[in-house]
C-alpha cells in the first residue's frame, strides 16, 4: 500500500534531520540544570501535561521537598496536592506519587518496557528518560513532534489517526533518523523540534516567521521561494 512517504528520500529527511540540530541552543530550565535521574523523571512526568512554564515554577519546591523517591513515597496525598496545586489534575498527582512508591519497591526502571510499568506514564515520557536520563539516542514523539516532522518532511498537516501502515512507516523513518546520531545530537534534533512546535509550528503555523521555512515542505507552499532541496553530496535517491 501506498503512503505519503513513498516520494521522500532518506537524504532529504536527513537534510531537514540536520537543519533542525543546526539550529539548536540550549534551553535552561530546572530540569536541564540536574543529572539526578529521579528528579528527571519528576519533570518529564508533570511535562507531558502541564506547560513547561508551570513546571519550571513547581519543580524546584518539589525536588526540595521531596529529593528522593522515597520521601516522595512518604508524602500524604494532601500536601502533594497542595504543593502542585498549580498543576491541576489531581489525580495525575496522585499517579506520580503511586510512581515514586514503585520505584522505591522496584528501583528506577532503566528500559522503555520498565517506565511503561508505572502509573500514567506513556511512551513519551519513557522515550524522554531513555534520552534524557540515561543519555540514549531514543527520539521522544508527541503530538508536537509528530506536527513538526509530518508537516517539514510530508509537506501536510498530521493527521489524527493515520492509517496503521502509515504511522508504522513514518515511526520506521524517524527511528532511522536517530539511527546514525549520538545521544547528544538527539537531545538537539529533539529540542529543536520543541522550540519550533513552540515558536512558528503551532496549530496555525507561522510559516514566514519560521527558522526552518527552507528546509520544510509545508513551508513550501506558504512561503514563497523557500522549500527544502537536498545539498550536494546528499543520498537523495536512498528510499526509505
Ligand atoms: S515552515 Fe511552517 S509548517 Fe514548516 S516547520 Fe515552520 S511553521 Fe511549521
Amino acid at each position: 500500500m501506498s503512503t505519503p512517504l513513498d516520494d521522500l528520500s532518506l537524504g532529504e529527511a536527513r537534510a531537514a534531520r540536520d537543519v533542525l540540530i543546526e539550529l539548536y541552543v540550549p534551553l535552561d530550565y530546572p530540569w536541564h540544570r540536574t543529572d539526578d535521574v529521579f528528579h528527571k523523571f519528576l519533570a518529564e512526568f508533570l511535562l507531558r501535561r502541564t506547560t513547561r512554564v508551570v513546571v519550571a515554577r513547581v519543580l524546584p519546591a518539589l525536588i526540595q521537598k521531596y529529593p528522593t523517591a522515597e520521601s516522595l513515597a512518604r508524602a500524604g496525598d494532601d500536601e502533594l496536592l497542595t504543593l502542585l496545586r498549580p498543576v491541576g489534575l489531581p489525580t495525575r498527582i496522585l499517579a506520580l506519587s503511586e510512581a515514586a512508591r514503585l520505584i522505591v519497591r522496584d528501583g528506577m526502571p532503566s528500559s522503555r518496557d520498565g517506565f511503561l510499568t508505572l502509573p500514567q506514564v506513556g511512551e513519551y515520557v519513557a522515550d524522554a528518560m531513555l534520552l534524557y536520563g540515561y543519555d540514549m539516542a531514543v527520539l521522544p514523539v508527541d503530538r508536537n513532534a509528530w506536527r513538526v516532522l509530518y508537516r517539514m518532511l510530508l509537506g501536510r498537516d498530521e493527521v489524527a489517526v493515520p492509517p496503521r501502515s502509515e504511522e508504522r512507516a513514518f515511526r520506521h523513518l524517524l527511528t532511522t533518523l536517530v539511527a546514525d546520531l549520538s545521544p547528544r545530537q538527539t537531545r538537539a534534533f529533539h529540542g529543536s523540534i520543541l522550540r519550533v512546535a513552540w515558536e512558528t509550528c503551532r496549530r496555525r503555523p507561522i510559516c514566514d516567521a519560521c527558522p526552518v521555512s527552507d528546509s520544510c515542505r509545508y513551508g513550501a507552499k506558504m512561503v514563497p521561494h523557500s522549500g527544502p532541496s537536498v545539498p550536494p553530496g546528499s543520498p537523495a535517491g536512498e528510499q526509505l
